[in-house]
């Protein structure tokens, strides 16, 4: 055989020297670009990019890990997207806690599963018992729940669960026996997680099973309006099969009233799901945990510990009240976890088989600093938030379009003179803009009917300053953006006008 017949390096005992070394040298490349991040990305172009990546011929190996380690270092970590990055302030991805970090190399190497006991023993402890943690964070006496990918996970696990109580056990009277897909109604509101329709769609709801809840001005669900909505719902026969309430809207960063939603679920016997997948940092918040008051009425609650728990892709959890709940979607397999097994195997309560044990991170962080530094975090964001909001209040060129619960910043650049017309057309090329440059990133969404720009504020670490500085440059960029597209409408007109 040729000597340099390519080897698979497995990580095994042989090769524990190889992986601190190998491992090593990833985190050192790594440490160097986070010292040396000056903008939250490169402006190298997007075609740029794809032309690297393309150029690279998969079925040709280095033949060295040494040097795939580099390859990736300068392929993919100079060019990425840094979420600690002060201007970094288009989504919902957060900054990562340093002990969490440091649980996830160890998960990369141990490469648990926490589908069967098995497979993870002291893993399913550990996952087991944050899980608990965060149940009785939330106030539940005697809850349960499991960890997932994400919010999208959590929520469309919360759907079926809810569809499931609908469908198998039927509703209280059964005077029309069980009620079918088509029967069923899920209450939301125009501001709900965008997971919400399309988990109705998988559970094969049909599409006017999402019934959107009028809100108030802010986009929070009004209690009286589900009330009614439910009622109407009834009166055509239709069965409610969940109530989802959101703990930090994605767009707005609202929280639903839950303690009145809470009230109209336990009247009318309804499933409520609480998504704060957004908001759930508030559960461990020093001085706005009372805007989560309710939220242990909830049958689920969906928390997503990588936004504002600070923990890295992925750590999410679905929480329910009724640990019996989770057996609403049970499957038994004779190789895995037959119906009489005496050990507790975490398949039985998820929708995933293989799966990662997350809980690690959280474990870790929670060890290191506490809770309360988690939720001291976030209220920093919070109040910087509230600073920004002020801020642009008062800019001259920048109008603030909704307020906020939570870190979200919905503005638009429109100084006195500029149209609605000319501001909305703004919305998009300032965002691609700024994302070209990659010195500061934004979003941009639509409320009420008009598209405008948002910021999303996730970072402990950046300061009113920093963020209003950002500001300044979007601001500085709109008014270029505008006075180019002005002229160039103006060249436009004037060749039309000489050509004719
Ligand atoms: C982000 C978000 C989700 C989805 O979570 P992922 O982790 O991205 O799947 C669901 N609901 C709300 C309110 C969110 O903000």
């Amino acid at each position: 055989m040729n000597s340099v017949t390519p080897q698979l390096e497995i990580l095994d005992t042989d090769r524990a020297e190889r992986y601190r070394d190998l491992v090593g040298a990833a985190v050192a490349h790594t440490a160097d670009r986070f010292a040396a991040v000056t903008t939250p990305t490169t402006d190298t172009p997007a075609a740029t990019l794809r032309a690297r990546v393309e150029s690279i011929d998969l079925d040709a190996p280095l033949h060295s890990a040494e040097a795939a380690v580099d390859e990736v270092d300068g392929l993919f970590s100079a060019e990425a997207v840094w979420f600690h990055h002060p201007a970094s302030l288009a989504h919902l991805n957060c900054p990562v806690a340093l002990p969490a970090v440091a649980a996830e190399a160890v998960l990369a190497a141990v490469n648990p599963s926490v589908d069967t006991w098995d497979q993870s023993r002291i893993g399913t402890e550990i996952e087991r018992r944050v899980v608990r943690w965060a149940t009785e964070t939330i106030g539940f006496a005697d809850g349960d729940g499991v960890f997932t990918s994400g919010g999208s996970q959590s929520n469309l696990h919360a759907l079926l669960l809810a569809r499931q109580a609908a469908t198998l056990r039927g509703p209280a009277s059964g005077r029309r026996g069980r009620p079918s897909l088509d029967d069923l109604v899920v209450f939301a509101t125009a501001s709900s997680h965008f997971s919400v329709r399309k988990s109705a769609m998988v559970l094969g709801l049909p599409e006017h099973a999402v019934v959107d809840v009028a809100t108030d001005a802010a986009g929070r669900m009004r209690p009286d309006a589900l009330a009614h909505a439910i009622a109407d719902a009834r009166r055509e026969g239709r069965t409610p099969m969940a109530v989802i309430a959101t703990a930090g809207t994605t767009d707005r960063g609202c929280i639903d009233p839950l303690e009145p939603i809470a009230d109209v679920c336990d009247l009318e016997g309804a499933w409520l799901h609480v998504d704060a997948a957004y908001g759930c940092g508030l559960l461990v918040s020093p001085t706005r945990r009372h805007l989560l008051d309710g939220v242990e009425r909830a049958r689920s609650v969906t928390a997503d510990f990588h936004k504002s728990f600070f923990q890295p892709v992925s750590s999410s959890a679905l929480l329910v009240r009724v640990p019996e709940d989770l057996g609403l979607a049970a499957w038994h397999a004779d190789y895995l976890n037959p119906e009489d097994a005496e050990e507790p195997n975490q398949v039985d309560k998820s929708l995933q088989t293989t799966r990662r044990l997350d809980a690690l991170k959280l474990w870790a962080s929670l060890r290191a600093s506490g809770a309360e530094a988690i939720g001291r975090a976030f209220d920093t964001v919070i109040d910087v938030a509230g600073r920004v909001h002020e801020h642009v209040r008062r800019h001259p060129e920048l109008v603030l379009v909704a307020p906020t619960d939570l870190s979200t910043v919905l503005f638009r650049w429109q100084p006195d003179d500029v149209s609605d017309d000319d501001a909305d057309a703004l919305v998009a090329p300032l965002r691609a803009a700024l994302l070209a440059e990659g010195r500061v990133l934004i979003a941009k969404t639509v409320i009420d009917g008009r598209p405008c720009n948002k910021l999303t504020l996730l970072n402990p670490g950046a300061t009113e300053d920093q963020v209003v500085a950002a500001l300044g440059h979007v601001a500085a960029t709109a008014r270029r953006l505008h006075v180019e597209r002005q002229r160039s409408a103006r060249h436009a007109t004037e060749t039309t006008g000489a050509r004719r």
